[in-house]
């Protein structure tokens, strides 16, 4: 059986990975640097304590990215590795006194560290060749086009040998601003940080979009030259001279107390800088030193980064009002007398939900302790009950909903929900979804255009979509007579998709794709689902007691039976054919599909599967029959190789339909 540590040390691993693939190549993050830490550094301590389960995948390992398959790949000739943190004083003295012991002579370049992304620019002949992201440190994301849009990086440099540089690209926090200020106007979603957006604006496939969102850069290092230099601020300051935008917070010094006191005074005038720092990097500067002191797997040892603890000030909950999302959750948000933290004035914080609220014993007209730490979205961390002046009553979540009226529920996950469908503030998602490929499949049907219509009174719930009007269509914004023909077309073909499809695209929570098509299986009608109980549904395979009682609140709810009302009128398939299967050769045969495929997408392919009688999976086991394998697969296409079982490309599964 595995240890508590064991199980925890996978859980974290696993958790950290999801939350860097988020946050480097989605480039939204879930959560703050500071909780994403927590559970780094806790998974280091558990690490150490075990270094029998040394994993070289282990995110402590790696680092953190990966490029992206969207852009061609780059192999870094140099590579751009990460850095070490120190979180206090403490470990910083430790680190200078190791060196200090070793180099009596060292002194220390200590610079500010910019929260940007990394890149590296590449030049030859005094011409800009590649510009590279660091990736996973060795392979890097190919984005040369977009670099060559950013004004500060020149394109030709006044120097005629080989050069590679490294820097850090960001959005200033003018341009952050303005765009997330236009982002919501238009009803976008916001970017967490000017980290983020900078990675996300760095990141496009088209480069038009890059040149217009005001990126700058920070060159902190010369990664090759065929020029010889003894010291790093040497090398820096010869950057500058021929034409990069170098660092301009840095300084060399020499004995500890310098070091720290140069911390405080970058630290200070953190907040009034025109873009964002995280902490301030200290390096030895000799070269040769560096070279002696040497590199680790992926930070080097002769530089550390001491984090900035995220900035915290109090202020007053003036009160607490709660926002409808559009998935139908109700979170609180913290209503705050407004103060500035970290560069901007913050009046509102989220509170999560109401067993924060509790926890932190967080009441309106508490004086409260506000945090930032690097999330656009501050946080309250306490109240602070000393301060009260009056007994002050606790908050309940409302029952009824802010944005309908309807009645709240408390889920499985502690997360207060609306009950209803067509609540207003859910319905733009909820239409996405029931549009989307997967689902009912109507093409042209995009975010802005759904919320015109419903701006303009078009449609109050998806079963709108069957009676819009070619003409009110025609005539929102940016429509014309084509593309408004072309979507009621578009509407009307979807409505043979049938009674799994159009279960799943009314978008009740827990019931995805294979659920509905478990569900159409027993009951073919749509009309069963209305006098269904949770223990009929909790007999049908995949189907547990959470999901049955998500099934039967849905259909329980008036609003459902109005919106399928309307769907039958206008002609809308609500049964199942469940017709034979077209042959059963798979019948018995589980199917993995990974990766990604040249022609057919993952649906298709389980159509297929299924239509011939077999089964699919998304984890490999012993009871995996074939594992259908497309490009970049990952980890189930190693664990296959392992326990061996058939693995099969597109071309063998498509001679296996002959
Ligand atoms: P890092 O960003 O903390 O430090 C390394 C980077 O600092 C380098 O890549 C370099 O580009 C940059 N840098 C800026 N100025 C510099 C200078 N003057 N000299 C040298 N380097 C400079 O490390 P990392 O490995 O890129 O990322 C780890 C960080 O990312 C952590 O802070 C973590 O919180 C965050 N993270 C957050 C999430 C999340 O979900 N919120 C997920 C993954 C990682």
């Amino acid at each position: 059986m595995k240890s508590a540590d064991e199980a925890r040390i996978a859980y974290l691993r696993k958790q950290l990975s999801h939350y860097s693939d988020k946050y480097y190549l989605d480039d939204d993050p879930e959560i703050s640097d500071a909780e994403y830490d927590k559970l780094f550094y806790e998974l280091i301590a558990l690490e150490e304590r075990h270094p029998e389960l040394y994993d070289e995948n282990s995110p402590t390992v790696r680092v953190g990215g990966k490029a992206a398959d969207r852009f061609a790949k780059i192999e870094h000739r140099y590579p751009l590795k990460s850095l070490t943190d120190v979180f206090n004083y403490d470990e910083l003295r430790t680190w200078y006194e190791k060196n200090k012991a070793d180099f009596p002579d060292a002194s220390f370049s200590v610079e500010a560290k910019i929260d940007g992304l990394s890149v590296a620019l590449h030049y030859e002949k005094g011409a800009l060749i590649y510009g590279a992201t660091r990736g996973d440190g060795n392979i890097g994301e190919d984005v040369s086009a977009n670099v060559r849009t950013i004004r500060s990086v020149p394109l030709k440099i006044d120097y005629d040998g080989t050069l590679e540089v490294r820097g850090e690209i960001y959005m200033p926090r003018m341009a952050f601003e303005a765009l997330n200020a236009k982002r919501e106007s238009n009803g976008e979603q916001l970017f967490a940080n000017p980290r983020n957006a900078a990675a996300g604006s760095l990141r496009q496939l088209d480069p038009k979009i890059t040149a217009m969102r005001n990126l700058d850069i920070f060159v902190f290092n010369l990664q090759y030259c065929d020029r010889n230099f003894s010291s790093h601020s040497e090398s820096l300051d010869f950057l500058s001279s021929i034409g990069f935008n170098v660092l301009s917070l840095r300084r060399v010094v020499c004995g500890y107390d310098d070091i720290e006191s140069e911390i405080r005074k970058i630290g200070e005038l953190r907040s009034s800088l025109p873009y964002d720092i995280d902490g301030v990097v200290i390096k030895v500067d000799s070269l040769s030193m560096r070279a002696a002191i040497g590199e680790g797997t992926n930070v080097p040892k002769w530089a550390v980064a001491y984090k900035f603890p995220p900035e915290q000030k109090q202020t007053l909950l003036e009160n607490i009002t709660v926002q409808v999302g559009r998935t139908g959750v109700l979170t609180p948000i913290a209503e705050l007398a407004p103060v500035k933290l970290a560069g901007s004035v913050v009046s509102r914080a989220t509170l999560h939900n109401i067993d924060l609220i509790r926890d932190r014993d967080i009441r309106i007209g508490d004086i409260v302790i506000v945090q930032k730490a690097g999330d656009i979205i501050p946080e309250i961390i306490a109240s602070v009950p000393e301060k009260r002046t009056e007994e002050l009553p606790e908050f309940f979540m409302p029952e009824y909903c802010p944005s309908c009226g309807e009645p709240t529920f408390r889920d499985e996950e502690a997360a207060f929900r609306c009950t209803n469908a067509s609540c207003p503030a859910q319905l733009l998602r909820n239409i996405e979804h029931f549009a989307s490929k997967d689902a009912m499949d109507i093409s042209g049907l995009g975010p802005a255009l759904i919320r015109g219509m419903k701006d303009s009174g078009l449609i109050s719930d998806v079963a709108d979509l069957y009676y819009l009007d070619e003409n009110a269509l025609s005539s929102l914004e940016r429509m014309g007579k084509k593309s408004a023909s072309n979507i009621i077309r578009s509407v009307e073909q979807s409505k043979d998709r049938g009674l799994s499809r159009l279960l799943y695209a009314l978008g009740i929570r827990l019931v995805g794709i294979s659920t509905a098509e478990s569900l159409c299986k027993r009951y073919t009608d749509i009309e069963d689902y209305f006098s269904l109980d949770r223990e009929a549904l909790s007999q049908i395979d995949d189907i547990g007691e959470i999901t049955a009682s998500s099934i039967v609140n849905f259909f329980s709810h008036p609003g459902t039976r109005e919106t399928v009302d309307k769907l039958k009128r206008a002609g809308v398939k609500t049964t199942a054919d469940n017709t034979k299967p077209k042959d059963d050769r798979f019948s018995g045969m589980t199917f993995v599909l990974t990766g990604t495929l040249p022609t057919l997408t993952r649906s298709e392919a389980e159509a297929i599967i299924k239509e011939r009688g077999g089964k699919t999976s998304s984890s490999v086991s012993k009871k995996t029959s074939v594992v259908l394998a497309g490009e970049d697969a990952g980890g189930k296409l190693t664990k296959a190789r392992e326990l061996e079982l058939r693995i099969i490309d597109e071309e063998e599964f498509r001679r296996m339909l002959l």
